[in-house]
């Protein structure tokens, strides 16, 4: 199989560039944040709001979060519910990086992913794709752009899709959890040593997918594998 990762922190345009990817290779996306935000709604769901780590171990064991594809979209089944469209509220993007930094989450996650990766050609991203969950992966990917940028991004992908939020109330958000996520004990964002940094912050969606796509042929033709 034929596994790309791609890492970076938020708003930096890692779906997008993995959507992009994965329509030029054929091969499929699987976009990681949302299983931590589908663990987040399931743990919301239960009345825990700002959950304990003891809450979180207690409540995991009943919440069966399953990854589907269905006509080439991902859905996020929880307990046989397909809850993939109440992810996206800031309230979930918040909890979601708040419950990604305890272990016993981190383990489903970890399981749930390297499965996927080990049956599908597969473009993969989140924030410890190139580190920890595919240190072997075919290409590493580290995108990132500059923090008005992203907020700006996020923004305006809220407002496209009816989610009420001020530009403020984003930047305060993202900047709380690019460092969270930089900054927890266990898989922390960064940059690898054998990652491609790419900076997107001047370029168009198309731009950064065409840049990416031509390094990822190269080293897999060098590869002798496309
Ligand atoms: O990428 P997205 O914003 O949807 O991710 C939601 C949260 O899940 C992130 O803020 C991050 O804390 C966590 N996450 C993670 N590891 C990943 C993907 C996401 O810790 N591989």
């Amino acid at each position: 199989m034929i596994n790309i990762a791609i890492d970076g922190p938020t708003g930096s345009g890692k779906g997008a560039l993995a959507d992009g990817l994965a329509e030029k290779f054929n091969f499929i996306h699987l976009d990681t944040g949302a299983i931590f935000r589908g663990f987040a709604y399931g743990i919301l769901n239960s009345g825990y709001s700002d959950p304990t780590k003891e809450e979180i171990e207690k409540i995991l064991p009943s919440l069966n979060l399953k990854v589907k594809f269905e006509e080439g979209k991902q859905k996020i089944i929880l307990n046989n519910d397909d809850i993939t469209k109440w992810l996206r509220a800031e309230q979930i993007s918040k909890l979601s990086s708040k419950i990604s930094v305890y272990p016993i989450i981190r383990e489903k996650f970890l399981e749930i992913v390297q499965e996927f990766a080990s049956c599908n050609n597969c473009i993969i991203d989140g924030r410890d794709i190139t580190s920890v969950v595919l240190p072997n992966a075919d290409y590493k990917l580290f995108l990132m752009a500059s923090e008005e940028v992203r907020a700006k991004r996020r923004y305006e992908e809220n407002l496209s899709k009816n989610i009420s939020c001020t530009y403020e109330e984003v930047l305060a958000n993202l900047k709380e959890r690019d460092y969270r996520d930089s900054h927890r004990e266990i898989a922390p964002l960064k940059v690898v040593s054998d990652a491609t940094v790419v900076d997107n912050s001047e370029l168009s969606i198309k731009q950064t997918v065409d840049l990416c796509y031509n390094l990822i042929v190269e080293k897999l033709k060098n590869k002798g594998e496309k």
